[in-house]
């Protein structure tokens, strides 16, 4: 079982690579869901999503001269190259071949090799395994390595440190590392407060895993990077199981409307995943205490979400009236 000891240990390692992320409220932010909101900015990270704690921490720790193999639609891939760049690690990282155009530029930006494979996660995973194998390189997981959780775990003692005195933390959840790391650090530090997971409708594999007790496959269908999972983690499930308060899923629109309250009411650019903890507050009222704090896990927004999310812009770009002429 993992313990604190192993987040203390991170944060004393990722000290010399990450600033503690920004976590405040918005008077507008708190009056559209009723109650205070912290919002923890790990959109502000390099990378622009939490992903590259638990990738430094677990990178620093691998022998350099053997490359790092993984597989990802996204923020897991482009932290793994931020590491990898970082330690002098050679990196090879299998994306669906209908990865995101940005996402697999920023992975080669980073130094990283992308190699495009396969209409789905579970055909890049099988190609990452076996690349690992001709390489003679390490295959990471995207969900269970404990040097993952814990890397990840330092958001949450900044967060607790902070703000000693939240009820809840709504984290979004895709493999689970990070509602997992959620659960390890608040049981420790914060043991008045409830983890909340969130899924969205269309890819409830972890919620359906943490209500059967054991790890299950579900369709994955959401348009919702972060949150796009096709099955359970053992590892992160297995800290979830006694220690998760609630686990809420929310629709697809419903995360794209909470991209809109960030956008308009806290001035930020979150991508889907990132705006599904307040999408949870603003669906479950009656489950968050009155003063709760979302993971604002990402800012990595596609250019579809983009869109979407700025008719006006959007408006100007077509060639009608350019936003903000008009006042
Ligand atoms: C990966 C990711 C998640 C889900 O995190 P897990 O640790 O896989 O559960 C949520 N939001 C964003 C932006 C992500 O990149």
């Amino acid at each position: 079982m993992m313990s604190l000891n192993e987040v203390l240990h991170a944060r004393r390692l990722l000290a010399r690579h990450l600033p503690p992320t920004p976590s405040w409220s918005y008077p507008l932010l708190d009056e559209a869901a009723g109650r205070v909101v912290v919002v923890k900015h790990e959109n502000a990270q390099p990378t622009g999503a939490f992903k590259v704690r638990g990738a430094l921490n677990l990178l620093a720790g691998l022998d350099p001269r053997r490359p790092v193999v993984t597989y990802s639609t996204g923020n897991h891939a482009r932290a793994v190259a931020y590491a990898a760049r970082t330690f002098g690690i050679a990196a090879h990282i299998v994306m669906p071949a209908a990865a995101a155009e940005f996402k697999v530029r920023a992975v080669r930006a980073l130094g990283a090799t992308a190699v495009l494979h396969g209409g789905h996660m579970a055909d890049a995973e099988a190609r990452a395994e076996a690349l690992a194998g001709e390489l003679g390189g390490h295959l990471v997981s995207p969900g269970d390595e404990p040097a993952v959780i814990a890397g990840v775990g330092t958001a949450y003692l900044e967060l607790f440190e902070r703000h000693p005195d939240l009820d809840t933390v709504v984290v979004p959840v895709g493999s689970g590392t990070g509602a997992a790391a959620a659960c390890l650090v608040a049981a420790a530090v914060a043991p008045g407060c409830r983890v909340i997971g969130v899924q969205s409708t269309a890819a409830r594999a972890a919620h359906d895993s943490w209500r059967a007790g054991s790890c299950v496959r579900r369709d994955n269908r959401t348009r919702v990077d972060g949150l796009a999972t096709g099955r359970g983690f053992a590892l992160p499930q297995s800290l979830l199981r006694d220690r998760l308060a609630e686990f809420v899923l929310v629709d697809d629109d419903a995360i794209d409307t909470a991209r809109g309250v960030l956008a308009g009411a806290a001035h930020t650019q979150a991508e889907g995943a990132g705006a599904a903890a307040l999408a949870a507050v603003l669906a479950r009222p009656d489950l968050m205490g009155s003063r709760v704090a979302v993971m604002l896990t990402g800012g990595n927004a596609t250019p579809a979400e983009l869109a979407h999310r700025s008719p006006a812009a959007a408006r100007s770009a077509a060639g009608a009236e350019p936003a903000g002429l008009s006042r």
